[in-house]
């Protein structure tokens, strides 16, 4: 498995070395998209090859996609009927 010094050695010097910190630090923009192209794909390229960064942004991404979920789920009120429903038909 190739690291990530001999991965950027490879890619050239126009790609500025990206670390873990820096990927962490700006996460949010990240996954938002609220960063300029080029810095956005130097992170991703550092996100996707490195699996410490992945796994971080997958954990971000799952948090949003549970929240997200959590929302679209049918009030109290109408999960309350239902469950009642349920109840008196048996
Ligand atoms: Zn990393």
């Amino acid at each position: 498995m190739k690291s990530i010094d001999d991965v950027a050695r490879e890619l050239g010097a126009e790609i500025a070395p990206c670390t873990c910190a820096e990927v962490r630090n700006h996460l949010f923009e990240l996954l938002d998209r609220e960063m300029e192209d080029a810095e956005m794909g130097r992170l991703r390229a550092h996100a996707e090859s490195c699996p410490e960064c992945t796994e971080a942004t997958q954990a971000e991404q799952h948090m949003r996609q549970i929240i997200r979920r959590s929302c679209h789920e049918p009030a109290p009120d109408s999960l309350r009927v239902r469950v009642v429903t349920h109840l008196t038909r048996h």
